[in-house]
């Protein structure tokens, strides 16, 4: 496998294409590019063939994990199986071809899909209105603190501080600060959920929002979620729900109906749109009717048989993104929603659920489960006990590598000593899940035999273990992968 850089294949004078004589009169490019916007030097492309080039990106994909080479158990990512018949509808020229400018008449088509994914989701989540710009879900989340600071405001009510639960997902806390507020931690109880007694202490009428997660990140439903709903709303704080992964709950609850007032959706966990190595995401906001005067325009609406673009909200707070959102993100979960149709998501939600817990259940003699051994989609096992013979949760992390697994997410939620995070997702079979508890319990057994082995994985994978002390700190950004010869 090659491991230079394009840059290193370069030989000057090779070529890819060659081009036939220009129609346009020959000339000093000069003549038609004013001198001060001219490089000095040329660009220092690298001079490579056809091939090179395919080679060298063919062969650097495949030093990847991904959804459809390797079981990818990432938790709060949600990996699941990314149904190709997605990328099919998305490709035909109708979506792929349109510029966002054409008139209405032309566009007739994506806006019906788009109006009709806003009815999907209203239906699946309870909420009243729909937008889908938002171009992921931290960029979801930000609209929403935006959305509540706007609430807040039209009141007159300049309020302070936003609270979240310790085991919250950092883009949260982040997306307040961004947004102004001040956050307020509230400690989890020994159930892993939102301790309402700390919560009751921490509210005051300067609170202006709570963002849950529910399932939270420890993959536990907050069985107090309308006790908690009813504290938030007796100070009119907004209950803002994190559904970045909803995948437990399609078809079966609804964050809408739980009492929340805002809920942002990430399409590409949830609903199949493939995502990781910066792929194109989408993290529509759902609000109740208190807020929908406040969502960005343009909104997608139906006008007797024509659906337009509604610029017309005097209260809207503007524009959160370019255009319509992430269109083709849009069509793929669309598509995903109807070929599963009501029952196919429900099943897939209880799918993902027993997968969890199956998983849970094999793992439970090699890890300790600090708040529960059950779960909703996903889990996190505590290696705070294999750490003592050392495996850490990173020496696992990195040993399932050479095994062929993805590695889980880990050291997340902060709140779980040497977590790994465990969602296998529905879309895995018994074997797939069968075959990872056996390679953790070979991991486990070589951390007992010989630790010093497993503190050197990964050792057949491009990169082997790295320094991340001196990594962070000396940063090399220009380096060669040393070739691995085992
Ligand atoms: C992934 C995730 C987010 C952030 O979504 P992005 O699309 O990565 O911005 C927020 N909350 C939770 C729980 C998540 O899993």
């Amino acid at each position: 496998m090659s491991s230079e850089l394009i840059y290193e294949l370069s030989t000057p004078g090779r070529r890819c294409l060659h081009y036939g004589e220009t129609e346009v009169p020959a000339g000093d490019v000069e003549d038609y590019i004013p001198a001060d916007l001219l490089r000095e030097k040329p660009a220092g492309l690298a001079e490579v063939s056809k091939l090179d080039i395919v080679r060298h990106f063919t062969n650097l994909s495949r030093m990847n994990f991904s959804v459809d080479t390797h079981f990818y158990p990432l938790g709060s990512c949600t990996m699941k199986y990314n149904p190709k018949i997605n990328e099919d509808m998305a490709s035909l020229e109708g979506f792929a071809g349109l510029h966002p400018y054409q008139p209405y008449s032309t566009t007739q088509g994506v806006l019906q899909l788009m109006w009709e994914m806003d009815l999907l989701l209203r239906e699946l989540t309870g909420m009243y209105r729909f937008t889908l710009q938002p171009a992921a879900g931290a960029q979801g989340e930000l609209l929403g603190m935006m959305l509540v600071r706007t609430y807040h405001d039209k009141k007159g009510n300049h309020r302070k501080k936003v609270l979240v639960p310790d085991s919250s997902h950092g883009t949260n806390p982040a997306s307040a600060v961004v947004s102004g507020y001040d956050v307020v931690t509230i400690k989890s109880n020994e159930h892993g959920e939102v301790d309402v007694e700390t919560l009751k202490g921490a509210m005051d009428e300067d609170v202006a929002a709570l963002m849950m997660t529910n399932p939270n990140t420890l993959g536990i439903f907050e069985s107090n979620v309308r006790e908690i709903q009813k504290i938030v709303h007796s100070y009119d704080a907004v209950l803002y729900y994190d559904g970045a992964n909803m995948n437990a709950l399609l078809g079966i609850a609804r964050p809408g109906d739980m009492g929340f007032d805002i809920v942002h959706l990430n399409l590409h966990k949830t609903f199949s749109t493939p995502h990781g190595g910066g792929g194109p995401g989408s993290g529509p906001i759902g609000v109740n009717e208190k807020l929908a005067p406040f969502l960005p325009v343009p909104l997608v609406v139906k006008d007797g048989d024509e659906y337009k673009l509604d610029y017309d909200l005097p209260d809207s707070i503007g524009k959160m993104k370019n255009f319509y959102g992430q269109v083709g993100v849009i069509v793929k979960a669309y598509t995903y929603i109807r070929e599963l149709g009501k029952e196919g998501l429900e099943r897939a939600a209880k799918a993902s659920i027993i997968n969890a817990n199956y998983l849970l259940k094999k793992l439970k003699g090699f890890f300790k489960f600090p708040y529960s051994e059950r779960c909703m989609h996903e889990f996190v096992a505590s290696a705070s006990e294999t750490k003592e013979y050392g495996a850490t949760a990173l020496d696992i992390a990195k040993g399932l590598l050479d095994k062929g697994f993805h590695a889980p997410t880990t050291y997340f939620p902060l709140i779980v000593e040497e977590a790994l995070m465990i969602e296998p997702t529905e879309t895995e079979t018994k074997d797939t899940l069968d075959d990872f508890a056996k390679a953790i319990e070979k991991i486990l057994e070589q951390a007992k035999a010989d630790p010093e082995s497993l503190h050197k994985a990964p050792t057949k994978m491009p990169v082997t273990r790295m320094d991340e002390v001196s990594a962070a700190r000396n940063l090399v950004l220009r380096w060669k992968l040393e070739r691995n010869t085992e």
